[in-house]
């Protein structure tokens, strides 16, 4: 199988050694696919050229029009490859097809939301008193880096490159080393839609390749959506060139029920908020606290409703849950059913999904445990993979307790029919997004990110263009006078 190339200048070449990375297919196993794990030379060819572009290349003249048209272009070109894009999505995630279509359309929607926006970025005239005027101008922060992990690998690349395209910045892009297809499938369209060399370069590796480029001295920023425990990694590193950073991590997320909340949809949202892209999902909600009067019989709603989830090939259109990405997190998932066994009760679920093909790959049963205590480890540890924990609670106070006592807090979730409880959790709860009567619904044009160890920064919207802005106030003299002071 041929060695993919890195994308760097508005080309593809070969990585500068011999190293590369296998790509699988996680429902068969099979290899499609081989990239070069990149070295810190490479990155460093990539940067220069980002920087290249970014001092005196094309870009630095481009006009913010010019940005917006090429983001529009690049969507046009994402649409018109969706099928494409959408097959190489599943086939290197595992998840099903019909949900690799909705990211598509979605990244598409993004480099078109940010170029409406390109446009609209303008600064500030601020009035300060004395014969002066003091302007705050908004101005690309320069060469960006950005990591993004493996569950959303088109629709990650889109949040991170639209808005840094958007802001006049450039970029180097490192997938995760699970994923790498999609983006480097797409990276042709690049150069179609008019992006000079340069603005976005895309190397693929491991976690070395994303340290090389937190750690390159040229690099003004870095933009990371993945485990907390990198995240760390990553601020610690960046430290020592003081880079800015911005960090979307994990979550335990909870979705709290009421007793009065409409019980069908409810049992609906709770498996969707947590079963949804097999539970890999920064903002699944994995901890599922329902009010005591009906608990029992929303536990058993649940089971219920699980059994018909179709788990099966990510190509089949019927299939609402397909593998799980790499054998490493097949792995790390089993674990925790395991550890889930000796934690608290199975209510359905705790195991691979076997059954004909589904024998070859990286399966797993939609898992619920039930009477979770909250200081379970399956209760505070990211499992990222479709696992439920089901938490009994009484009051409201308890609910906001129980579902505040975590070091995460990215997302959570409110079901209840009365109005006065549901203004009063949503001011309570320690979260970045809150949904009422939902679970898991994403817009462009909202801003996404965490409280707590669930990040730093905004990203979509307004806000997450201002995470590629710098400000630079302008003091102007509108006096003659001498300063008078000496
Ligand atoms: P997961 O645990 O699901 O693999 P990670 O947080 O490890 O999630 O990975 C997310 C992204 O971060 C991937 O692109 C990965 O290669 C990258 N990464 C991992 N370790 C580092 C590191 N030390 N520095 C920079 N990037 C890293
Ligand atoms: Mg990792």
């Amino acid at each position: 199988m041929k060695t993919q190339q890195l994308y760097i200048n508005g080309e593809f070449v070969d990585a500068a050694a011999g190293a590369t990375l296998d790509v699988i297919d996680p429902s068969t196993t099979e290899v499609i696919g081989r990239v070069p794990d990149a070295g810190p030379a490479d990155v460093d060819r990539a940067v220069k050229a980002a920087r290249t572009a970014f001092e005196a290349g094309a870009w630095k003249e481009a006009t913010a029009q010019d940005r917006g048209r090429v983001l529009f272009e690049i969507a046009r070109l994402v649409r018109d490859r969706a099928p494409e894009l959408a097959e190489i999505e599943t086939r290197n995630t595992g998840k099903p097809i019909v949900e690799a279509e909705f990211d598509i359309a979605d990244s598409a929607t993004c480099y078109e939301y940010y170029g409406g926006l390109a446009t609209k970025i303008h600064g500030d005239v601020i009035p300060v008193p004395d014969n002066a005027m003091s302007l705050a101008l908004r101005e690309p922060m320069g060469v960006a880096g950005q990591i993004i992990p493996w569950n959303y690998p088109m629709l990650m690349a889109a949040w991170k490159l639209a808005p840094a395209i958007c802001a006049g910045c450039t970029t180097v892009l490192k997938p995760a080393e699970q994923t790498p297809l999609s983006i480097l499938a797409l990276a042709s369209s690049f150069a179609e839609a008019g992006l000079p060399p340069g603005v976005v370069n895309i190397v693929t590796g491991e976690g070395g390749t994303g340290a090389a480029i937190v750690e390159h001295a040229d690099v003004d920023k870095i933009a990371f959506t993945g485990s907390a425990d990198v995240g760390k990694t990553i601020m610690r590193a960046a430290a020592s060139t003081l880079k800015k950073v911005s960090l979307e991590l994990g979550g335990k997320s909870p979705n709290i029920f009421f007793a009065d909340a409409d019980f069908e949809i409810a049992v609906e949202g709770a498996l969707f908020g947590v079963f949804f892209n097999q539970g890999e999902v920064c903002s699944a909600g994995s901890r599922i606290l329902v009010q005591r009067p009906i608990y029992k019989k929303f536990v058993e709603a649940m089971v219920e409703k699980a059994k018909a989830i179709t788990v099966g090939m990510p190509m089949d259109r019927d299939t609402k849950m397909g593998a799980i990405v790499s054998l490493e997190q097949f792995d790390r998932v089993r674990q925790y059913q395991e550890i889930g066994k000796h934690e608290a009760k199975v209510a359905s679920g705790g195991g691979r999904a076997t059954g004909g093909a589904l024998d070859k790959g990286y399966f797993i049963q939609p898992t619920i445990f039930y009477d979770v205590d909250n200081a379970a480890r399956i209760a505070r540890e990211e499992i990222f993979g479709p696992v439920a924990c089901v938490i009994p609670f009484d009051t409201e106070d308890d609910a906001l307790r129980i579902a505040n006592d975590t070091f995460y807090g990215l997302a959570a979730a409110v079901w209840t029919r009365d109005i006065f409880r549901a203004m009063r959790v949503v001011k309570s709860l320690r979260a970045g997004i809150v949904w009422v009567n939902h679970m898991q619904p994403t817009y462009v044009e909202a801003p996404w990110g965490g409280y707590k160890q669930s990040g730093i920064g905004r990203e979509l919207g307004k806000w997450g263009v201002e995470e590629y802005l710098n400000v630079k106030q302008v003091y102007i003299n509108l006096s003659e006078q001498p300063i008078g002071w000496y």
